[in-house]
């Protein structure tokens, strides 16, 4: 049996390392500047991070979009994509084929919102709202979704 004291150490040291991988995380998804899965960031993250397991990277990623730091996006076959965010910020433009992702102008929103008020009498406290397709350069090299 370990002692209190063992494990409280023990659990301090997992602590360090937790957050350590979680900063880890948050600045490899910020780098992409690309929407990833939990799997291809643990990918890329391996090399240099061998202690790190995928597990923790997709717990990291959800601790981010909790936190507000992330999207939390979505990929074909129930697969969660996530890309590095402002909190204030809800709306995305995703390509789906090399997955660069950019925000969309809030102020494009307003007449939507405005509208579902009116229509609907509701009033709309959040939305988050994502578009799929392809992007411009995608368009050009004949990409499709
Ligand atoms: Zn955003
Ligand atoms: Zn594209």
């Amino acid at each position: 049996m370990p002692t209190a004291n063992t494990l409280a150490a023990r659990m301090s040291g997992t602590g360090r390392r937790l957050t350590t991988q979680r900063v880890v995380v948050a600045e490899a998804l910020a780098a992409a500047k690309q929407a990833l899965s939990a799997q291809e960031l643990f990918e890329r993250l391996r090399a240099r991070h061998p202690r790190i397991g995928l597990a923790t990277v997709y717990r990291a990623l959800e601790h981010q979009v909790e936190l507000g730091m992330a999207g939390r996006l979505e990929r074909a076959g129930h697969v969660s994509a996530y890309v590095a965010c402002q909190p204030e910020h809800h709306h995305h433009l995703v390509c789906a084929a090399c997955q660069r992702v950019e925000d969309l102008d809030e102020a494009l929103l307003r007449p939507l919102l405005r509208s579902v008020d009116e229509r609907h009498d509701f009033q709309v406290d959040h939305a988050r709202l994502d578009f799929y397709g392809l992007c411009a350069r995608c368009r050009r090299r004949g990409a499709r979704t």
